[in-house]
């Protein structure tokens, strides 16, 4: 018997809702050719209409009803207009990464053909490579405290934990992930001529790891001059590892030298695979576009891609989601090259139209 794969499926909020279903119909279709056995339970909660009816982002039994899944594949979240960021991010999409130990966070960055680049003299194949962004710990703690707050005399205090299980654990994917590519590179962000005690023990860190994969070259570069090298050199890079902060700053950056927001995807794994691991396009839920149907679904059609591709990996997993996975992206190239396009890359397809031309080269 073949296993199946049960997948939660959450639209959330704004375009959310309108590119996650151009994902399932491309899922769908790659499911049929390559005879994949996917199961959608759709969740309606993780949005910001569920708040408004019920006072909360999720039902008290999320976590029960979430972990029978294999992965969540999920649109967007957030509506500032009538609930404030802090409540609908903390109250689904961040207890996601933390309860269920999503420590890394996957940001493949790529120059397509046929998508007009913001950086000067860049081809296709000049940019290629993966951010990993540690996503548990590092500099997003809520640590510290406010002395003598309001007055002349205020002391801020802001802590940032590393810790070496955590530190270790997003080194080691990052190492097996260069392992697994042509180039065997690694870049390990740092601040070691600044930040006097984390950075330099991290990388201690990376380089008492690194003794374990002879075969990977290893590159640490200060955050400042790496961020200036995206722009300026980004075909030096294959593989990068940061830690919560400069990785989040680099994950946003990478997309943005590749042209539109509306592109890129991401994973937030637990590679050992004790919790689902949840697979979203990298933007947000953008009100100012929202319900006109102009919305890239791209990014949100990637995710589904890299959701087979990480399945593909598991123990059991059956035939198939490998090749479903490189099939999406062609799909996702040759629909970059030839068009439809959407808005935000130049053209006047809507979303629908792009879902449909992608999912129509996987009949
Ligand atoms: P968040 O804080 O949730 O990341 P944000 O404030 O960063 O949200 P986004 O929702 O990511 O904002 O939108 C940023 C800009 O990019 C907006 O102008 C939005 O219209 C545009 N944008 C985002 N996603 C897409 C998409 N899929 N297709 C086209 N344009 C998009
Ligand atoms: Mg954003």
């Amino acid at each position: 018997m073949t296993r199946s794969f049960k997948i939660a499926a959450i639209a959330g909020d704004g375009i959310g809702k309108e590119v996650l279903p151009e994902g399932l119909k491309v899922l769908e279709a790659a499911a049929r050719r390559f005879n994949i056995d996917l199961e959608f339970i759709h969740f309606e909660w993780a949005s910001c209409d569920y708040y408004l009816k019920t006072g909360d982002m999720m039902p008290p039994d999320w976590k029960a009803q979430l972990s029978r899944m294999d992965a969540i594949y999920f649109g967007a979240v957030g509506w500032p207009a009538t609930v404030p960021d802090h409540i609908s991010l903390w109250g689904s999409l961040l207890k996601f990464r933390r309860e269920f130990d999503q420590y890394i966070n996957l940001r493949p960055v790529r120059l397509f053909e046929g998508v007009p680049c913001p950086l000067a003299n860049r081809k296709p194949g000049d940019i290629d490579f993966y951010v990993v962004r540690e996503n548990t710990e590092g500099e997003y703690t809520n640590l510290g405290g406010i002395m003598f707050p309001g007055t002349e005399r205020e002391v801020v205090i802001q802590e940032s934990v590393f810790s070496r299980h955590g530190t270790d654990r997003v080194l080691k994917y990052a190492f097996e992930l260069a392992q697994s590519r042509a180039r065997k590179h690694l870049t390990v962000a740092t601040k070691s001529n600044g930040v006097a005690i984390s950075m330099p023990w991290w990388d201690g860190r990376a380089d008492a790891m690194a003794l374990g994969y002879p075969d990977i070259t290893v590159d640490k570069q200060h955050i400042d001059i790496l961020c200036a090298r995206f722009v300026l050199q980004p075909q030096r890079f294959d593989v990068v590892v940061a830690s919560n902060l400069f990785g989040d700053i680099l994950s946003d950056l990478g997309p943005a030298c590749t042209g539109t927001i509306g592109l890129a995807p991401s994973g937030n794994l637990n590679p050992e695979r004790s919790f689902p691991s949840l697979f979203e396009p990298v933007h947000g839920s953008a009100p100012d576009i929202a319900g006109k149907g102009i919305a890239n679904p791209i990014a949100m059609i990637w995710s589904g891609a890299m959701m087979l591709g990480f399945l593909a990996d598991a123990p059991d997993a059956p035939g198939g989601c490998r090749e479903a996975h490189d099939a999406i992206l062609a799909a996702i190239e040759q629909v970059l090259r030839e068009g439809p396009r959407t808005g935000d890359l130049g053209g006047t397809a809507t979303t629908v139209e792009m879902g449909d031309a992608i999912a129509g080269l996987l009949a």
